[in-house]
């Protein structure tokens, strides 16, 4: 199918719930993707934060092919061996102690509301159910996570939104603890802010919440959906934070593309599920679990959380050059390779720009620039792309 046609036929047959980028990929391979006519585009987007390997990871194509002709699905009336597996190195390797596998980010959020929800009226009976969640934050688009969601924009039309949620400014405790009060079941947050712009939490501010919520025997809930499996330079952006939550959920990542979702608690919270009182048809199915198994060896013995930091460095030191030499620049965000310019201009418009030069980026709010390379980013694409951004600007200030 030409161009043109995909644009058609999609126009026809699709819901027209996405604003797409004039380009089809057609394949990938290492940091790189490839359009229709063979063009090769450098990829700072990475399925947005989803391809931590790259495109075609030989020990992630293996483990998916393997898989595929072993099996591919079950259910979960049954055990797998890979599910089992994937929970074992998550816990190992985090604060919880137990797992639960569903699809996607914003399943494994409904997972983390059902369960604080389930874990509160167990102990203190009904009534204590509400979540205070944060503005500007992202959770997800079902009824459940869009309510969540401390943004107008993902709410609108979707009324009656569900009960018991709350809002307060990010980084802010002085309004977090007011608005606590003895119906407050958890508080739910990103660690950084991602869809919302990149804005990380204050060190001080997330230990705070911690020993709030610890004193009142409120959940904690940590999305880190986005700024799990490595992104942030560690396993998980907590750990940099020194603060641990009761609650956390991950996808993105977690499959290296593949569709898969984890809500993960210590045992205390877990109790509060039991057989029948959550479930998911594909959840953690053999070919989702085995692709998260790759993902994590190749993380945590492939060396690539290593290299993921230290090419978060770099990064973080050529972002900075480029704000101190281009004053369209007005600020640089963010941890490992999650990673926010904030501009005097439209971000849209260096969006395409980029494009015609052969670099993927993406927007998160109006002024904002996201990049979220692959984990196995080099020091001299990212040079590749601080020189693009360079010449961007330059043009944009003669
Ligand atoms: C992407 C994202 C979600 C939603 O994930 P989906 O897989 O699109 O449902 C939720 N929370 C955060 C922080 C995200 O970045």
């Amino acid at each position: 199918m030409s161009m043109e046609e995909l644009q058609q036929n999609a126009a026809r047959y699709l819901m027209q719930t996405y604003t797409r980028q004039p380009l089809s990929i057609v394949r990938g391979q290492g940091t790189k993707v490839y359009d229709l006519a063979g063009r090769e585009y450098l990829d700072f987007v990475g399925g947005i934060a989803v391809n931590v390997l790259g495109h075609g990871h030989p020990d992630l194509v293996q483990a998916i092919q393997h898989q595929a002709a072993q099996l591919i699905h079950t259910s979960n009336l049954y055990y797998t061996e890979p599910q089992v597996k994937l929970a074992q190195i998550l816990v190992e390797h985090s604060f919880a102690d137990k797992v639960f596998f569903c699809n996607s980010g914003a399943e494994a959020n409904e997972a983390a509301i059902k369960l604080a929800r389930r874990y509160s009226h167990d102990k203190y009976g009904a009534g204590r159910f509400e979540i205070i969640t944060m503005k500007n934050s992202f959770h997800g688009r079902t009824m459940a996570t869009l309510t969540a969601t401390g943004q107008d924009k993902v709410q609108k039309g979707y009324d009656p939104l569900l009960q018991g949620f709350s809002y307060v400014p990010f980084n802010n405790l002085e309004e977090l603890e007011r608005a606590v009060t003895d119906k407050t079941a958890a508080i739910m947050l990103e660690p950084i802010q991602g869809e919302g712009g990149v804005y990380p939490a204050d060190r001080t501010y997330l230990k705070q919440v911690r020993d709030l919520c610890s004193k009142k025997d409120v959940l904690l809930i940590f999305d880190e959906i986005q700024t799990g499996m490595g992104r942030t330079g560690t396993l998980f952006a907590y750990e940099q934070f020194g603060v641990q939550p009761d609650i956390m959920t991950l996808a993105k990542a977690l499959g290296g593309g593949v569709p898969i979702g984890a809500c993960l608690a210590t045992d205390s919270v877990a109790k509060a599920f039991s057989p029948g009182s959550h479930a998911s048809t594909f959840g953690g199915n053999p070919l989702a679990c085995a692709a998260g198994l790759a993902v994590c060896h190749a993380l945590l013995e492939g060396k690539v959380l290593e290299h993921a930091r230290l090419m978060g460095e770099y990064f973080a030191k050529g972002l900075s050059d480029c704000k101190a030499q281009h004053r369209v620049v007005r600020e640089v965000r963010g941890l490992g390779l999650l990673r926010g310019m904030h501009l005097d201009m439209e971000a849209k418009a260096v969006v395409s720009d980029c494009l015609a030069r052969g670099i993927l980026i993406n927007a998160a709010g109006e002024h904002v620039l996201r990049f979220v390379p692959s984990l196995i980013i080099t020091e001299a694409e990212i040079d590749r792309l601080l020189d693009t951004l360079a010449q961007i600007f330059s043009a944009q200030s003669a």
